[in-house]
């Protein structure tokens, strides 16, 4: 089977990576804010660090597009910083220095190429500091195509425990596990399209997708339920596994020249397609992770059960601005 190894590969990383957000979690940390005004945690960069080490020592000349970069740990000031980190990453890599831990963190910068890795080390960083859901998001693209997808969710639930991983390969299917590798099954989405039975999912925070037009596709389809808030790409997750049917982001109008994020997306899009869903733009065009680090050539996200994917295309379109 194709992929055996960077499956391999992503599931110890990505497994790693969310031990040390529990743990950061648990004992506590300030947020910083970078130049783009969003928050960054030192769990963020300890997250990039090991996964980024996992995979440079399995596949050592491939580049990864990674959210974060080591610039503020290079400040004089932030040394106490790189110190706490080097003692979280430890735990997982117990050789690891602070000038490895910067070097693991800007392997993260690489250039697309016909192959690459890219990853979110924390999606909804502000779901992690609120206490709510966040994701370790990594996903091997080829020729634009993604073709592994791993979602560590450390806050979502499963059997009464919580921390959950789903994972991806092309054409092989969508399957989760809890962190530690037990109740490991295949994922499949809903089949249904029925009005009152399907559930949408959305972002917890307001400017990032345009609610009075969700609300009008609501109205629309003649959906019955309330929607759910959930941060980060566990979204995607929740439609893997048949807990939602429809996922959507709609820029605001006032951010209609921005474009999503490849990080943001391309593990969650292969979860939900391999799962049977179907993840499109708001125009109905597959994703194209291609481009660079952006998807530019796309406009919102549409994330479903594939059974009423056209029905919202449609009622995204009547509902234009
Ligand atoms: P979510 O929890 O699904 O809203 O997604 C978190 C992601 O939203 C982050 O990874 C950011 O890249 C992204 N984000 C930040 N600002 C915006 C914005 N103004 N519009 C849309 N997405 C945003
Ligand atoms: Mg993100």
């Amino acid at each position: 089977m194709l992929y055996q190894k960077e499956k391999q590969i992503a599931i110890a990383a990505v497994t790693a990576a969310a031990k040390l957000c529990q743990q950061v979690r648990q004992a506590g940390f300030d947020s910083f804010s970078k130049s783009d005004r969003t928050p960054v945690t030192l769990a963020d960069l300890g997250s990039q660090a090991i996964v980024c080490q996992f995979l440079s020592d399995a596949f050592p000349n491939e580049p990864i597009i990674a959210e974060e970069d080591a610039q503020m740990l290079q400040q004089p000031e932030n040394l106490e910083l790189l110190k706490q980190i080097t003692g979280y990453v430890q735990t997982a890599i117990p050789h690891a220095t602070p000038e490895e831990i910067i070097a693991w963190i800007d392997r993260g910068n690489g250039k697309i190429a016909s192959r690459y890795w890219t990853l979110d080390p924390i999606d909804g960083t502000k779901g992690f500091i609120r206490g709510d859901q966040y994701a370790i998001a990594l996903a091997l693209v080829e020729q634009g195509q993604v073709q592994v997808g791993v979602l560590g969710c450390p806050a979502l639930p499963l059997n009464r425990s919580e921390g959950v991983l789903f994972v991806a390969v092309k054409d092989q299917g969508t399957a989760m596990m809890s962190l530690d590798g037990s109740n490991f099954h295949p994922l499949q989405v809903n089949q249904y399209s029925d009005p009152d039975r399907v559930q949408l999912v959305e972002s917890v925070e307001s400017a990032h997708s345009d609610r009075p037009r969700l609300g009008a596709v609501v109205k629309k389809l003649g959906l019955t339920r309330p929607s759910v808030q959930m941060d980060s790409q566990a979204k995607y997750g929740a439609v893997a596994r048949g807990e939602a049917d429809i996922y959507v982001r709609i820029p605001l109008p006032q951010d209609s020249c921005r474009r999503e994020n490849i990080w943001d997306h391309a593990a969650g899009a292969i979860v939900v397609c391999e799962a049977g869903g179907r993840v499109t733009d708001l125009d109905g065009n597959p994703l194209d992770f291609s481009l660079g680090s952006k998807l530019e050539q796309n406009r919102g996200i549409i994330a479903s059960n594939g059974a009423i994917h056209d029905q919202v295309l449609e009622a995204i379109t009547a509902c234009a601005n």
